[in-house]
């Protein structure tokens, strides 16, 4: 095929193939094996800004502590940020647990098979919904992800940029859905070979069921299209988390109940310095002047929450007077895995834990 119609590009050939190439080829993933809308809608929530590889982990532990809508609805909002802990994003794992309890309310326990129902539940946008209603029940709705603009953009050829593409990208994506069966495999083919082979800098055109069929192959646009949003700079912080250990005990420190990682527990933790843009995530005092730090750093650590690139220093600290109260709580060592943890308190206790535990 030399210059083809956008109509060619996307016949039937093209679809079969990519269909045939993902029977073949799909990675054997747990999720995949079953059609319980559940346990998808809780992998397709984990997936999202996170790497396949550490949702392999998560999910059936999430999944053995929830088995189902009414254990996820009935669940404290400490033990699900508890399970989501090391995840990121604890919007989603809040949500996961208010539409839990609205499918419980208002659905019978099940989930909504209409888009609309299922759109209005709490964190399931466009894409959730395609994909649960297309993967569990295989009806004949499409999804857009990233992997999914990316590929149609590629394939079909499309200029346009950001908002506009994924506009576009959500009408090929219908056009495209099988309406008489086959949607959820069609979508998770379309995903498979964005995530496997399309991939966002090293195509690899030689081994995709696209190739004869691919704008951006025979023009030679991979690199360009889709066209990329230009990212927002990084913003450098600098932070100083506090490690202050008695008799078994971590000295923690709780977040506050609104706003970033609500709620979840921390190293009592100060930012140091301001950022360039002046951003100030932590507070620049620890929640207690009788926090002390002391000596040389324990350990140094990089982080990243949204665009701030973080560089923790855990230093060893003490703490004078034996009760803390409010936002700080001496914990057990061996209550710390029930914990609804940060991220960043997680990788300290990674560093730390170990050596420290050997005390
Ligand atoms: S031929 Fe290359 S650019 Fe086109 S869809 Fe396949 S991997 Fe992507």
């Amino acid at each position: 095929m030399t210059k083809s119609s956008h109509s060619q590009r996307s016949g039937s050939a093209a679809r079969r193939r990519l269909l045939a190439w993902f029977r073949a080829e799909q990675r054997d993933l747990p999720w995949r094996r079953t059609r319980d809308p559940y346990a998808i809608w809780i992998s397709e929530a984990m997936l999202q800004q996170t790497r396949v590889e550490t949702v392999l982990s998560y999910w059936p532990r999430f999944l053995a502590r929830f088995p189902d809508f009414a254990a996820l609805a009935a669940a404290s909002e400490d033990d699900v940020l508890a399970a989501w802990s090391g995840l990121g994003y604890y919007r989603r794992a809040r949500s996961l647990r208010a539409a839990a309890q609205r499918i419980v309310e208002e659905h019978g326990g099940t989930f909504p098979r209409e888009l609309e129902a299922a759109r209005a539940l709490p964190g399931v946008g466009p894409y959730t919904a395609g994909a649960v209603l297309s993967i569990a029940f295989d009806a004949p709705v499409a999804l857009v992800d990233g992997n999914v603009v990316r590929v149609l953009a590629r394939w079909l050829g499309c200029e346009l940029e950001h908002a506009a593409a994924l506009r576009w990208a959500w009408g090929e994506a219908e056009r495209l859905a099988p309406r008489a069966g086959g949607a959820g495999e069609w979508n998770q083919a379309l995903m498979e070979l964005g995530a496997r082979v399309c991939t966002p800098r090293a195509p690899d055109c030689a081994n995709c069921p696209l190739r004869e069929h691919c704008f951006a192959r025979e023009h030679a646009r991979q690199s360009e299209l889709p066209r990329a949003k230009p990212r927002p700079a990084p913003i450098e912080v600098e932070l100083e988390c506090a490690w202050i250990e008695r008799r078994g005990e971590l000295l923690l420190e709780r977040r506050p109940p609104t706003g970033r990682m609500a709620g979840m527990w921390q190293l009592p933790t100060v930012q140091v310095a301001a950022s360039a843009d002046g951003a100030q995530l932590f507070p620049t005092r620890y929640a207690s002047d009788r926090i002390a730090p002391y000596g040389e750093p324990l350990a140094e650590l990089r982080h990243a929450i949204t665009r701030h690139r973080i560089a923790v220093c855990v230093r060893a600290a003490r703490v004078s007077g034996a009760q803390a109260s409010e936002p700080l709580a001496w914990v057990a060592r061996e209550r710390l895995v029930d914990l609804a943890l940060t991220g960043m308190a997680r990788k300290a206790l990674r560093a730390l834990g170990g050596a420290q535990a050997q005390k």
